[in-house]
């Protein structure tokens, strides 16, 4: 039997990344438009992920009453002082559908006279889980890797078209990875993997 808890996400990209990692364990999450699709964005206004986290966990569980677990992510590009960071979503201003592509647009814009080795960069993923009685616990994970020229892959999300994953001998972007080949190095895997022992803990 598996412990069913609460991802406070809209992305549906995160929630299907986070089903595919949580597969096999004895955990298993619910999103908040499944439970009620009314109910208002909660508004991330905390300059670290950390803090996005824990406001969107402690939001659902104080609301929901059951465990609830947030992602906040983001990229972080050396070149650019570590924008867009938490703004990641948002960075060219536009909302929702085209966001993405928008956004893709903006990094190659800036980066437009940055040359190979100064555009490093790295995803960054905070995980918050919070009780109904308000306990919590945190884990962070990173992936490193170099932002490109160009878009090149179909999967993923987000700026993983741009996004070159360092150290792979390949030197393809994260959207051309497989969801198991991202799900094994991403930001995301890492802090969801170093997360399990403390779900354990509060729920079990
Ligand atoms: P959040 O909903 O405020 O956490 O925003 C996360 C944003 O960071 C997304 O909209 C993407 O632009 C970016 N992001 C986070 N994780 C990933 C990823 O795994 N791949 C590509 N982009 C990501």
């Amino acid at each position: 039997m598996t412990v069913e808890v609460i991802l406070a996400t809209r992305n549906p990209h995160k929630l299907r990344e986070v089903r595919e990692i949580l597969a096999g364990t004895a955990f298993s999450v619910v999103s908040t438009d499944e439970l009620d699709a009314s109910l208002p964005d909660i508004v991330e206004d905390s300059d670290t992920f950390r803090g996005n986290a824990d406001k969107k966990a402690r939001t659902l569980a104080a609301h929901f009453g059951r465990v609830a677990i947030a992602d906040d992510s983001g990229l972080e590009v050396d070149a650019l002082d570590g924008a867009p960071g938490v703004w990641s979503a948002r960075f060219a201003g536009v909302d929702g559908h085209g966001a993405d592509e928008a956004n893709n647009d903006r990094l190659l814009r800036d980066l437009a006279d940055v040359a190979d080795a100064q555009r490093t960069a790295r995803y960054r993923c905070s995980l918050a889980i919070v009780t109904p009685d308000g306990r919590s616990a945190y884990s962070d994970g990173t992936c490193e890797g170099r932002i490109g020229h160009e878009r090149v892959g179909a999967g993923g999300f987000g700026y993983d078209p741009l996004f070159r994953v360092g150290g792979d001998p390949a030197g393809r972007t994260m959207a051309e990875y497989s969801p198991s080949e991202k799900n094994a190095i991403s930001h995301r895997g890492v802090a969801l993997q170093r997360l399990l022992p403390m779900l354990q803990e509060l729920c079990g």
